[in-house]
């Protein structure tokens, strides 16, 4: 059986955790974080990196640092993952459901603004499969209305808009490094990056339960204690260990990553064509960081039949996200039934290919001639 997905071992993970362990320091914001966060604020001229548990944690950090007050709405696509959503449910806001593009999952800016109301805060988009929201048009419409933008850029680490990398761009953004991700802090991770100075401060209390630790450790002030909201956001350091055997072989698994997702694209590209389903799209602006390969079927019927056509064939393959406006929590919750059309379509029919580093060439190949007889034949 082909599996979906796989995480990626440099062979150092257990060596650095071996020396995180036998460092004697073992909490959060030790040497390991630090050399994570340093290496990611150089290589993509971050702000300020911190490390965190997953990906939404760093959500529920940047939801506690837009300050909202109960009832303050924030615009989220339905097409994501609970998290994108949850992390401001819990700050007691209204959750707004956006909808995708026509051609890819990424929220469509010509929706945005008829949702915008005097109560509207923040504007949450989504970097589906590592690919780039329309920034630029985000950040007008968000600068018009004076909304705060997070980029859940979960899936969009080492990807970029127009030469700036994702994450950089709103106000915040939200990384993970769970094991489904291009890369991974041992099964569970994230970071959350702070772009304006003047949130750094607060978001170095929340991260540390509430208190002003960061600041004593670093000579700032002699006692800390319970200044403000938070939790325990650190990552221990064998998390970050992990973490950093990952990242200094970035450019190994992005490149390999990328060379899978080119041959699936090359492979399909003619049947694709005729019309039997369509490939993904990457915008001019956006750069493609290989985290998912995806085709679009005509419907849902023809998806399922297609997921158990590889399965039978020793090939797994997944849909992807549920519309979060049909999930129970928010039917439950919420009298408001948005339309949202293009959500549902990728909900029925998107379908992932298996992407991991191990994927050999000649497994991409039976994958596609599995799906050109798959579609031959309907
Ligand atoms: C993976 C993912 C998350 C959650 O990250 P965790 O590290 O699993 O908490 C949030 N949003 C998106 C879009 C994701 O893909």
């Amino acid at each position: 059986m082909i599996p979906f997905n796989k995480p990626f071992l440099t062979g150092k993970e257990a060596h650095y955790m071996y020396q995180a362990v036998y460092n004697g320091k073992l909490s959060g914001n030790g040497a390991f974080t630090q050399k994570c966060q340093e290496f990611f604020e150089k290589k993509y001229g971050f702000k300020k990196v911190l490390l965190t548990t997953s990906g939404s944690d760093s959500l529920e950090m940047a939801a506690i640092l837009c300050n909202l007050n109960p009832g303050d709405e924030v615009i989220v696509p339905s097409y994501t993952f609970v998290s994108t959503a949850l992390a401001f449910v819990r700050e007691k806001a209204h959750v707004i459901f956006a909808d995708s593009c026509p051609d890819n999952p990424n929220i469509d800016p010509d929706k945005i603004e008829p949702l915008i109301t005097s109560r509207t805060r923040v504007l949450v988009v989504v970097h589906y499969a590592g690919v780039a929201c329309d920034m630029d048009r985000i950040m007008e419409i968000a600068r018009k209305h004076d909304l705060l933008v997070v980029e859940d850029a979960a899936q969009a680490i080492d990807s970029y808009y127009k030469g700036r990398p994702l994450g950089s761009i709103g106000d915040f953004g939200c990384f993970s490094f769970h094991e489904t991700k291009n890369v991974t802090a041992g099964g569970e991770g994230g970071m959350l990056t702070i772009n304006h100075e003047e949130d750094i401060r607060r978001a170095e209390i929340i991260w540390e339960k509430g208190t002003n630790r960061a600041e004593f450790f670093r000579g700032m002030v002699n006692k800390y204690g319970w200044v403000d909201t938070g939790s325990s956001f650190l990552p221990s350091e064998i998390n970050a260990a992990f973490l950093l055997a990952q990242i200094e072989n970035l450019d190994v698994i992005q490149n390999r990553r990328k060379a899978i997702w080119n041959q699936y694209h090359e492979g399909l590209k003619d049947i694709a064509d005729k019309e039997r389903f369509s490939l993904p799209v990457v915008p001019q602006y956006a750069t493609n960081n290989a985290h998912i390969f995806y085709l679009v079927c005509r419907n849902l019927d023809e998806r399922s039949k297609l997921i158990i056509y590889l399965k039978e064939n020793g090939v797994l393959a997944c849909f992807h996200y549920l519309a979060l406006h049909r999930s129970q929590y928010y039917t439950e919750h919420y009298t408001e039934r948005p339309d949202l059309p293009n959500c549902d379509k990728f909900a029925d029919r998107l379908v992932r290919l298996p992407m991991f580093y191990e994927l050999t060439d000649d497994e991409v190949k039976f994958i596609i001639d599995k799906i050109k007889q798959f579609f031959n034949n309907i």
